[in-house]
């Protein structure tokens, strides 16, 4: 038995898995009775069946097995993974309207909170953010649940500030929170091509704004080794002025020996400025920023630039500039994990 694992490049995504075929028991002795839908929606899904006949291959302790129409295969079904809302959904085609009514889920998992079921869609609330692992064996797709650090050797959480109606700092009708988005999303290029087994968490790949306590919560669902927010600055008045160059805030309560918030500041602020060649303006305590308050894995906000003075204005909105912030924290994540974080 083999499955792929989904990648976890961006919040929601549709992924084609590989086919894998193992051949089943039989399981013509059976007795097994339709779930109910009520009790679908409870914390647990149970199977009924004989014990005495109880199938090897499943693993009804936490695992739900789907009948599929016939003749459908893996990269038929459309798998999405909306981690901010902790929602999986998967679309089985050429599943009409009761199709679950006569082909019922079986099995059970801890980490539903919530099933529905309709039209071929099923669609799950997770008690927290975890990767579904699809297996297809004859015509049953198996799904297993599993934390993101089961599945990747290092998890990283990438926050873009702001979004949607938030915009952050607005400087001759450029808004931070597009030029945060997009070193972002450069960012994202580099670690979609990294062949590390590094899992990477967004918590907006578009313009869109998650509640500060889904940020900053997102770090400790998925058990992040790092976080970090990626910020453009301006002056306190919001005057254009000389002020220019990069600072990185961190949390000063949890920056004691080792793997701390200041640690992965002090990275971020060197790569960053190396890679961009910006005025290094030095570390700051963040402890008054919600998501640096809040984060409970070591956090670090980079402020790149300051969207209050021209030159660097100008720069901050050109793609070869938000490449370069992209490679240097690219880079200072590369280093903070390989010192261990
Ligand atoms: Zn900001």
């Amino acid at each position: 038995m083999e499955g792929r694992i989904l990648k976890t490049s961006s919040l929601i995504l549709t992924v084609t898995i590989a086919v894998s075929a193992v051949v089943l028991g039989r399981y013509s002795n059976l007795h097994i009775k339709e779930i109910k839908r009520e009790q679908m929606s409870k914390m647990q899904m149970y199977a009924y069946y004989d014990k005495e006949e109880e199938p090897e291959d499943i693993d009804f302790s936490q695992q739900l097995r789907v009948e599929l129409p016939r003749g459908v295969i893996l990269d038929e079904i459309k798998v999405e993974n909306n981690y901010l809302e902790q929602l999986i959904t998967l679309q089985i085609p050429d599943a009409g309207k009761d199709y679950f009514e006569e082909h019922p889920l079986l099995g059970k998992s801890n980490h539903i909170n919530n099933l529905n079921l309709d039209n071929g869609r099923i669609e799950m609330t997770m008690d927290s953010v975890y990767e579904v692992k699809c297996n297809i064996k004859k015509n049953y797709l198996y799904l297993d649940f599993l934390k993101p650090q089961e599945v990747y050797d290092k998890v990283v959480v990438i926050d873009a500030g702001h979004g949607g109606r938030a915009p952050g700092a607005i400087k001759q009708g450029i808004m931070e929170k597009d030029i945060n988005l997009a070193i972002v999303m450069e960012l994202k290029e580099l670690l979609d091509k990294n062949d590390q087994n590094i899992g990477v968490y967004y918590t907006r790949t578009e313009d869109v704004n998650p509640s500060l306590d889904q940020r900053a919560q997102l770090g400790e669902k998925v058990g992040a080794n790092l976080f970090i927010s990626v910020h453009n600055n301006s002056t306190d008045d919001g005057e254009m002025a000389v002020y220019n160059g990069t600072e990185v805030m961190y949390d000063e309560q949890k920056s004691e020996e080792g793997f701390s918030s200041k640690r992965l500041a002090q990275i971020c602020l060197e790569e960053t400025t190396a890679a961009t060649g910006s005025k290094d303006n030095g570390l700051t305590r963040g402890n008054s920023i919600y998501i640096i308050r809040n984060s409970k894995v070591p956090v670090a906000l980079i402020e790149v630039g300051f969207l209050t003075n021209w030159e660097e204005l100008y720069k901050l909105t050109s793609q070869s500039y938000q490449k370069q912030t992209a490679q240097g924290i690219y880079n200072a994540i590369l280093r903070a994990l390989k010192e261990g974080f």
